[in-house]
């Protein structure tokens, strides 16, 4: 597939567009009040990014226990041990189910024991992880469970949302995961006595930078002018084609971060435009939902690959479709053609945690082949409602002919 003609280039992932009313309407009810109304629970606390919701989670549950060491998911977002690592945590990994992102759930029994202080079943793509033998270790074992649903607010499971399900849950509002502030995060906790403790911790800890709010305000103005199909070519598949070029996929997909987790207040003025956007998040997620029924539909019918769908007691939020081949090599045959195409088909996260140099250094070395294989063979496509029909036919094509066999292909 050639590179795009017109300078028209799709968003990896469904987020919510910013209107110019949402940075200078009429002040509605605060976005904690929103948020609290949303989620179904007595309260919420607002912090600047997902990361340093899981630092400040990782904090207070090492108040509560003497114990320091974390199973996190093998397939996960790089941003999690680091996360972990700022807070002085050990970490363990934990090999995930084949051909889904949950946990292999005898390897979690085997490495979960009296040293473990929390794990964290981690939502992805907006799909519910599988939740209740986790719960169940966590309870043998007498660890915490903090709730990874960063891609996954509004997704939920027997009709609750997902991340109220264990102690702490951690949504992000970070650019392309929905509801964005540019970046931004949010907590929520089961006890009251972790609610106080978390709010305790931040505003002890969580100290004022003189420019990152003035930053992330230009960051979101930036979103605001450059989240459309020409803003995103310049801004998004420029530097993509960029990586790619280069044989870079970690930056490719952005999987290269900050080492140092910034730690600061979200300003104000964020927060309000927040609370406006937040009134049309349910709406886009049912469109969003309807949109990605039909897509898999479609999907489905075509041999040697399939996606990875919703627990049947779930409702996910879909911003985009993750599509799993049998093979890595047709995967890579797809990618070679489809990522670099402007059509919002790229990959979730490119390694299992172990193969990210930069974690070199704080993850254990650990035998994932499952996370290794999924890696490998699963691509994503974007949910975005600029994703036209006739679009959504030219990549469908190039994932039926990149998944036939070479037999079937001759
Ligand atoms: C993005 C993400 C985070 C971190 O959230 P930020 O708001 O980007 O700091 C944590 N976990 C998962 C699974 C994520 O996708």
């Amino acid at each position: 597939m050639r590179e795009p003609f017109i300078c028209r280039e799709l968003p990896p992932t469904a987020g919510l567009p910013l209107y110019w009313r949402d940075f200078f309407g009429p002040e509605g009810r605060p976005l904690e009040d929103g948020l609290v109304e949303f989620l179904g629970v007595p309260a919420v606390q607002l912090e600047c990014s997902g990361t340093s919701g899981l630092v400040l989670a990782f904090e207070a549950l090492k108040r509560c226990s003497p114990r320091r060491t974390v199973v996190l998911p093998g397939y996960t977002c790089p941003l999690v041990p680091l996360a972990a690592a700022r807070a002085g945590l050990q970490i363990k990994l934990c090999d995930i189910r084949p051909d889904r992102f949950d946990f292999d759930l005898s390897h979690l029994s085997a490495i979960s024991n009296s040293e473990t202080l929390c794990i964290v079943p981690t939502h992805l793509g907006g799909l519910t992880t599988l939740l209740p033998g986790v719960l169940e270790i966590a309870r043998r074992v007498g660890a915490y469970v903090i709730e990874d649903a960063a891609q996954a607010l509004g997704a939920t499971w027997n009709g609750r949302p997902v991340g109220t399900f264990g102690d702490i849950g951690i949504y992000s509002l970070a650019c392309g995961k929905g509801l964005t502030l540019y970046e931004g995060g949010v907590l929520v906790a089961r006890d009251e006595s972790i609610r106080t403790l978390l709010r305790d911790i931040s505003r002890k800890e969580v100290l004022p930078h003189r420019w990152m709010e003035w930053l992330r305000l230009a960051q979101l103005f930036g979103y605001r002018l450059f989240y459309n199909p020409l803003g995103l070519w310049l801004t998004y598949g420029l530097p993509l084609r960029r990586w790619l070029k280069r044989g870079d996929p970690i930056r490719a997909v952005g999987d290269r971060f900050d080492e140092d987790i910034p730690i600061h207040p979200l300003g104000a003025w964020r927060k309000e435009i927040g609370a406006a956007a937040l009134e049309r998040l349910p709406a886009a997620l049912a469109s969003q939902r309807e949109r990605a029924r039909d897509r898999i539909l479609q999907l489905s019918k075509i041999a040697g690959l399939r996606v990875i769908e919703d627990l049947p007691e779930a409702t996910g939020t879909w911003p985009f479709i993750m599509v799993l081949f049998d093979s890595a090599s047709a995967c890579r045959r797809a990618l070679s053609r489809l990522w670099p195409a402007g059509l919002g088909v790229t990959r979730l996260f490119v390694h299992p945690l172990t193969g990210y140099p930069q974690l070199e250094e704080i993850v254990p070395r650990a035998s994932l082949p499952h996370a290794e294989s999924f890696a490998a063979r699963c691509l994503t496509i974007t949910n975005s409602p600029w994703l036209t029909e006739p679009e959504f036919q030219s990549i469908w094509e190039v994932l039926a002919d990149s998944a036939a066999t070479p037999e079937r292909r001759s």
